[in-house]
């Protein structure tokens, strides 16, 4: 059955319930997870805020506007993330941050 999360690792859809922090229960890689934007529906991938590289494609939060991230500092509890675009934003490192895969075409 098609579900709004896909793990690229089994092929497998993956039911929001089947996931354990939106990875897949079985081989514990982020899953890809349906995101809908006035854009169209893209796929994306729920990682931490310390988890974000150079180079990603992020959402600036509550929006789904998507930036590339150009640098990241941290300290002891936030990641400050400098996005393409935009200014330089403060996200606690244990929240989670919308990171760009592709287009949902699943
Ligand atoms: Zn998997």
């Amino acid at each position: 059955m098609k579900t709004d999360n896909y793990c690229t690792n089994c092929d497998e859809y993956k039911t929001d319930k089947e996931l354990v922090n939106y990875k897949c229960n079985i081989c514990n890689e982020y899953v890809l997870s349906k995101f809908s934007t006035s854009n169209g529906d893209k796929a994306i991938k729920r990682i931490l805020a310390s988890e974000v590289e150079a180079n990603d494609m992020i959402t600036i939060p509550y929006t789904d506007d998507f930036r590339r991230v150009l640098g990241i500092s941290y300290n002891e509890t936030e990641a400050l993330i400098g996005l393409q675009e935009y200014r330089r934003i403060k996200i606690r490192l244990n929240s989670r941050v919308e990171k760009l895969e592709g287009a949902w075409y699943l």
